[in-house]
């Protein structure tokens, strides 16, 4: 499935965010940036050791809703932006947080004239927050970026499972279907 966001591209796939071409890669981590299961444990595994190298180097953590960035190492995406979700708790602060890293992520991009990259579905794994909800914080945050910010071309979310894609898909045809 694929939307323009004025002329930008939005698109949501099934697949292995690993294998993603896109100049960067999102990535799910944690707020140790310590490395752990899920799509972090991937990202690391097919990236190599220079990511958590770098991200040992240059940063002393990130907090919750916050992102921070790499190089790709042995991936085909040339970045890594590390981005914290909250681990679900049913806390009103729970949607801004997660909105928060997703933005932050976006930022990054602008920031280093990056424009294209891959989300997974972050915080639905491990961290529970349950996927209709933060499938539509994930797509509305990316869609309001894009409107005020034309340097990102496109961005893919690359979801593992069909079942989150199909729910993606609703998400994206709610939130476009609301314009
Ligand atoms: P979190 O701790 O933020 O919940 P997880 O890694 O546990 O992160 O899960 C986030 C999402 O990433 C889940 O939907 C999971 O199925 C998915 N995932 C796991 N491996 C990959 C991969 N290689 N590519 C894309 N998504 C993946």
């Amino acid at each position: 499935m694929k939307i323009n966001v004025q002329k930008s591209i939005l698109e949501i796939v099934q697949g292995d965010i690993t294998q993603q071409e896109t100049e960067a890669i999102g990535n799910a981590a944690n707020a140790a940036l310590a490395g752990g299961g899920g799509v972090d444990g991937a990202i690391h595994r097919t990236g190599g050791p220079t990511l958590m190298a770098e991200l040992k180097a240059k940063y002393k953590g990130c907090p919750t809703g916050s992102a921070v960035i790499t190089g790709g190492g042995n991936l085909k995406a040339k970045y890594v932006i590390h981005a914290v979700g909250p681990r679900y708790s049913g806390s009103p602060k729970d949607p801004e947080l997660l909105s928060s890293a997703y933005r932050k992520s976006l930022e990054l991009c602008t920031q280093n004239k990056i424009s294209s990259i891959a989300f997974p579905s972050i915080s639905t794994g491990i961290y529970g927050y349950p996927v209709e909800e933060a499938s539509r914080i994930a797509l509305k945050t990316v869609m309001d970026y894009l409107k005020e910010h034309p340097e990102i071309k496109m961005v893919r979310f690359v979801l593992f499972d069909s079942n989150t894609l199909k729910v993606y898909q609703e998400a994206l045809t709610e939130l476009t279907n609301a314009f």
